[in-house]
């Protein structure tokens, strides 16, 4: 009976590498040591945790899963337990880490030159510089293919016209915006009509701070703004890969992103499942532990078996999933689908089952429950991911 009884007989840590454990082990005290004590203020006062930066520049958990260049060349499993520990601890830090490292660094990493990868790299890598990624605009975001963003092509430089909303990282501070910005553009010209991606940093003549968004529902400890370019003077040497060939980029870096977001799920249905049970035990109700009432006991097992289904989902396609190929949509996209309404659905539950306590601030629930609701929302929402994976489907004959 002992081997059915808990975690270790299910566990996939039995199948972790030596690095992938210890990466694991470093994210958990990590947490516990530096984030839990601090994070709480920064979410109240939606600021974000600068202090923290370079620390998690120096543990290596900045493009983890990328080779070279400063990066630590740890696998996809270790880059998505680092994304679920740091979930546990707060969705703003883990909302940094994800967008530096999968929507910043990857398109660099994958289709950057030699020159972009040196220069740029090493900084992302070791939280000198902050990245972003520019993606959604004002008007169009399940549809990026409708992006007003234009380039136009001026011999050195391009010059870029145009806004990006929802951009995390993009304000550091209160009027100051991140250091380097992926953007992508479609080109103006005559009959060109393609997507072309940029790095911009910072400093460029003609890039600004749009609004800063505040009042957000969750996440608050992570920035997220609005950034304008207004005759935006980009160096031609900033083109990342081929003009025009952006669409790909963005195809294979929201693939790499949404293991990230789905393994995000999984750390806030991990807490939510530890806080659940705890409590159940403990708070009694009619003189019994609220974990003798059938409908208690739905709520927690329900949630612990959604949670291991979606963390068998996840890590079982971050083992075999490839950076260097692309085609990996269907499960990229089912992986965050399952585990981002999964990780919803399961932090609601316990709230439930904690009551009024779970309502309020101090046993972290509804704090869970309001960084869930992004993840169906952000890196894609559940209703596109529908669209993509039936779409995929219908490719298919068979399944496994
Ligand atoms: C906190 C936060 C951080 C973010 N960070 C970034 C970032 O760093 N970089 C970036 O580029 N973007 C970022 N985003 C943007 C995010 O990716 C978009 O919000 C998301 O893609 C949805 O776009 P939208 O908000 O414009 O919604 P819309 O596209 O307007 O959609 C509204 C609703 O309609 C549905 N819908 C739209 N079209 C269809 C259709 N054809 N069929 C069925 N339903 C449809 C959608 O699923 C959604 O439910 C962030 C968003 C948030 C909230």
């Amino acid at each position: 009976m002992e081997k059915f009884s808990g975690l270790d007989f299910y566990n996939i840590d039995q199948h972790l590498s030596d690095e992938e454990r210890m990466v694991q082990d470093l994210c958990r005290s990590w947490v516990e040591a530096r984030v839990l004590p601090i994070i709480e203020g920064h979410a109240r006062n939606g600021t974000f945790p600068m202090e923290l930066v370079k620390e998690i520049g120096e543990m290596g958990l900045l493009g983890a899963n990328l080779e070279g260049y400063g990066c630590a060349g740890m696998s996809n499993i270790a880059y998505g337990l680092i994304c679920q520990e740091l979930e546990r601890g707060d969705s703003g830090i883990r909302s940094f880490v994800s967008v530096q490292g999968s929507l910043a660094m990857f398109p660099i990493w994958k289709f950057g030159t030699e020159d972009q990868k040196n220069k740029y790299l090493p900084k992302l890598a070791a939280g000198e510089f902050i990245g972003c990624f520019g993606l959604t605009e004002p008007d169009h975001g399940s549809n990026p293919g409708g992006m007003l963003t234009r380039a136009v092509d001026d011999g050195d430089s391009y010059v870029l016209n145009g806004a990006k909303m929802w951009i995390t990282n993009g304000a550091i501070a209160d009027g100051e915006l991140g250091d380097i910005f992926l953007v992508y553009a479609r080109m103006e010209g005559a009959g060109r009509n393609e997507l072309s991606m940029f790095i911009v940093e910072k400093g460029f003549e003609g890039i600004s701070l749009g609004q800063k968004i505040t009042d957000k529902l969750g996440m608050r400890a992570s920035t997220t703004a609005e950034v304008v370019f207004e005759d935006c003077r980009v160096p031609a040497e900033n083109l990342v890969g081929e003009e025009g060939s952006a669409l790909m980029h963005m195809m294979r870096n929201l693939e790499v992103e949404r293991v990230g977001l789905a393994a995000m799920s999984l750390g806030i249905a991990r807490r939510s499942v530890e806080i659940m049970n705890e409590y159940a035990k403990e708070r009694k109700s009619f003189g019994e532990p609220l974990n003798r009432f059938g409908q208690i006991q739905r709520h927690i097992a329900e949630s612990y078996g959604e949670y291991m289904a979606g963390r068998f989902y996840t890590y079982g396609f971050a083992g075999r999933m490839s950076l260097e190929k692309p085609g990996q949509r269907l499960d990229s996209d089912g992986v965050k689908l399952y585990c981002s309404t999964m990780g919803k659905n399961v932090a609601d539950r316990a709230i439930q089952v904690l009551g009024g306590y779970g309502y309020c601030g101090e046993y972290r629930v509804e704090r869970l429950w309001r960084d869930a609701k992004l993840l169906e929302i952000g890196g894609g929402t559940v209703e596109a991911h529908h669209k993509n994976m039936t779409r995929e489907l219908a490719r298919v004959d068979k399944l496994l």
